[in-house]
């Protein structure tokens, strides 16, 4: 009995998969987030803190006992490079601990629990396996879902519409314009063409834009250098361009860049997902100001659409109705406010993601906001300022310094925030938020000083409670 209940919830769903001849159910967790929105660190923690329980209250198979034992073994997946988990922990608890070097590409952990419910229930099914399949990705991967529909000539115009926008792409748009498309194909100016592109793109996400495709120009992996990576978007020609033209070779590459990597990836990786984290780093956005945030409210939405089962696009036409069940939103780094700003983060990732909620339709898939730190860096503290009492966080500085700091306000209400941005707009996070790199606290912090670690708890018991 016990093994066809294993079954049955192992197949219940397509995909959902059970693993190998032991027919044990797996639940395979993306994660996901624009670079340096904190996987890296939100994956080791949520690791280490399973493996070594206690600290997980909010996690009611954690706390009550339920898991009895916790362990890696090896991934399903033989190709997918697995999550360097041991690195990434030895840099955040080594003698001085540093942040590990953050997601490039898609990597996977395997990790494998026995739990067995206390009660009556449980006593009488006796203990069984889980394997969490855990999938790290860039969310600039995800953002490329926009180019599958897109034309070169489409893609070209919207991507020249945009930048004419921004200052800073001025030097590509230089180039772009002043080559010309119809002329044969030299591979040197191809290719000067995507180095500047790339470098636009770098320096558009440096300045703190979201909307940065393709998503492989910024993290390469292993497709460094090639054809695939060396086009870039250029001016409509008025007439159709000869055969082996620049034109005609950018858009050949365009299409292969679309076909061999955007669609391999969304079959092979995205379409498994059962249970999907999204990492937003809300903050830093509020705090580099209105168009930032406009930026990234616009990409959550079409990071979100990715996961909008039942329109008719390619995705659905391949991998058919399948879905994934829940999709967290979570702003990291919350271990930068005192908890009583916390409420205000958490309505403004609410916020985010109902506006992106009502464009994609998540047709069932349940979804919650939330405001986290997978490795809290501060503790709180009260401070005085000109005579007022500030509610701050005290931390350890990367270049060593330990001070009591105070980031600034958040807005009570989140429509101060989402309303397109004005000219003039107000600033928030404006006090010391942009000195606030802290270094990872040492993982166990003094008793009274509360978990290493805010809500990452509520975030596990959201994403698995119910198969635990
Ligand atoms: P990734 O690019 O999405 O993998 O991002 P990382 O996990 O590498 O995180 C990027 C940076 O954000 C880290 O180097 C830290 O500086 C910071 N960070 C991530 N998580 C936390 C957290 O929980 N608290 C604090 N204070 N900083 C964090």
């Amino acid at each position: 009995a016990d093994i066809a209940d294993g079954v049955l919830r192992g197949v219940e769903r397509v995909g959902s998969g059970v693993s190998g001849a032991l027919l044990e159910p797996v639940i395979r967790i993306g994660v996901t987030g624009l670079s340096r929105a904190g996987k890296t660190v939100f994956i080791t923690s949520l690791v280490a803190n399973l493996l070594d329980r206690g600290r997980m209250p909010g996690l009611k198979a954690a706390a009550d006992g339920a898991i009895r034992a916790a362990w890696l073994q090896p991934q399903p997946d033989d190709t997918v490079p697995r999550f360097d988990y041991e690195s990434h922990l030895a840099a955040l608890t080594g003698t001085a601990p540093h942040w590990p070097e953050g997601t490039r590409a898609i990597s996977e952990l395997r990790l494998s629990l026995k739990v067995q419910p206390s009660g009556m229930l449980g006593a009488l099914r006796g203990a069984r396996t889980l394997h969490l399949d855990i999938v790290d990705y860039p969310g600039e991967w995800l953002l490329d879902l926009a180019l599958m529909d897109k034309s070169y000539a489409d893609w070209s115009e919207a991507v020249l519409t945009r930048i004419a926008d921004r200052p800073l792409g001025a030097a590509f748009l230089d180039q772009a314009i002043s080559a010309n498309p119809a002329a044969r194909l030299e591979e040197s100016r191809a290719q000067a063409l995507a180095a500047a592109f790339t470098a636009h793109l770098h320096a558009a996400r440096a300045a703190g834009w979201s909307d940065c495709t393709p998503g492989r120009f910024l993290l390469p992996g292993e497709l460094a250098g090639s054809p695939a990576l060396t086009f870039a978007p250029l001016p409509r020609p008025t007439a159709v361009p000869p055969r082996g033209s620049l034109w005609r070779e950018m858009e050949r590459r365009y299409d292969a860049y679309k076909s061999q990597v955007v669609r391999p990836f969304f079959l092979e990786h995205f379409a498994r997902i059962d249970r999907q984290v999204v990492l937003v780093d809300v903050l830093g956005a509020i705090h580099a100001g209105p168009q930032a945030v406009e930026d990234m409210r616009r990409s959550m939405a079409a990071i979100l659409t990715a996961f909008r089962p039942g329109r008719l696009n390619w995705l659905t036409s391949l991998i058919g109705m399948r879905r994934v069940e829940r999709i967290l939103f979570a702003a990291t780094k919350a271990d930068h406010l005192h908890h009583s700003q916390h409420a205000r983060l958490t309505a403004i990732t609410e916020a985010l993601l109902r506006e992106a909620r009502d464009r994609a339709d998540f047709a069932g898939a349940k979804t919650a906001a939330m405001s986290i730190a997978a490795l809290r860096a501060t503790v709180e503290e009260e401070i005085l300022h000109n005579g007022v009492a500030l509610d701050a966080v005290r931390g350890t500085l990367l270049d060593g310094r330990r001070a009591a700091f105070y980031p600034g306000d958040l807005p009570s209400d989140p429509a101060q925030l989402l309303t397109p941005a004005r000219e003039g707009a107000e600033r928030w996070l404006d006090a010391d938020y942009a000195i606030m790199s802290f270094a990872p606290a040492p993982v166990t912090l003094r008793p009274g000083e509360g978990p290493p670690h805010i809500r990452l708890d509520r975030a596990a018991e959201f994403l698995l409670g119910d198969r635990l």
